[in-house]
């Protein structure tokens, strides 16, 4: 299996990047931002209890989450591999995966970190708000989940350094030069 973790603050790329990997290697994808915002379009029960939290930008609690991340991997018992998208965003949420993986007898094969300066990620997301409906995409909320980022996700990444699993790749220009350099780290990987 190919378990990947496509890691960055808010507005880094990750979608974006996520959707050319899946192309490239059939992975199947799972971003907990997408699957709250369908429990919220859905009206569950769950996407109830979270929409107000996502709405201000704040993180979703880790026993929520890792539930539905857990569920969710359950419900592809024939998958090549993960790319985990916007997960985990805690060190709880990485410990937890670890051992699901595990139990599994799988585990995570890498990760990238798309590095990103906040300063760019303020202009990005003022871009997209002129374009999208996400209810967190104005400049408070922005704001909040910067905030977040730096206090809680941060620390996700010295938890895989030291497992030796952690890549950090520039986000910042074209595209598909920073796909191409995703790209030859996934290859790395699979060898
Ligand atoms: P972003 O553009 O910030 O990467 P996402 O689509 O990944 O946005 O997530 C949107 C929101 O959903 C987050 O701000 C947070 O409220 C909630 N969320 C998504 N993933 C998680 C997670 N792993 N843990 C807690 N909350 C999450």
């Amino acid at each position: 299996m190919l378990n990947l973790v496509l890691f960055g603050p808010p507005g880094a790329g990750k979608g974006t990047q996520s959707q050319k990997l899946i192309d490239q290697y059939r992975l199947v994808h799972i971003s907990t931002g997408d699957l709250f915002r369908a429990h919220i379009g859905n009206r569950t029960e769950l996407g109830q209890r979270v929409s107000k939290l996502i709405a201000d930008g704040e993180l979703v609690p880790d026993s929520i989450t890792i539930a539905m991340l857990e569920e969710e991997i359950d419900k592809n018992p024939q998958a090549p591999g993960f790319i985990f998208d916007g997960f985990p965003r805690t060190v709880a949420q990485a410990e937890a995966l670890d051992r699901f993986l595990e139990s599994k007898g799988a585990g995570i094969t890498g990760v990238v970190a798309l590095d990103v300066t906040e300063e760019e990620l303020t202009a990005r997301i003022a871009k997209r708000k002129a374009i999208s409906n996400r209810a967190d995409d104005d400049s408070e909320k922005l704001k909040k989940r910067i905030e977040e980022y730096f206090n809680k996700t941060i620390h996700v990444l010295p938890y895989y350094e030291q497992q030796g699993k952690l890549t950090k790749v520039n986000g910042i220009g074209d595209i598909e030069a920073i796909f191409d350099e995703i790209k030859g780290v996934v290859d790395g990987l699979l060898i």
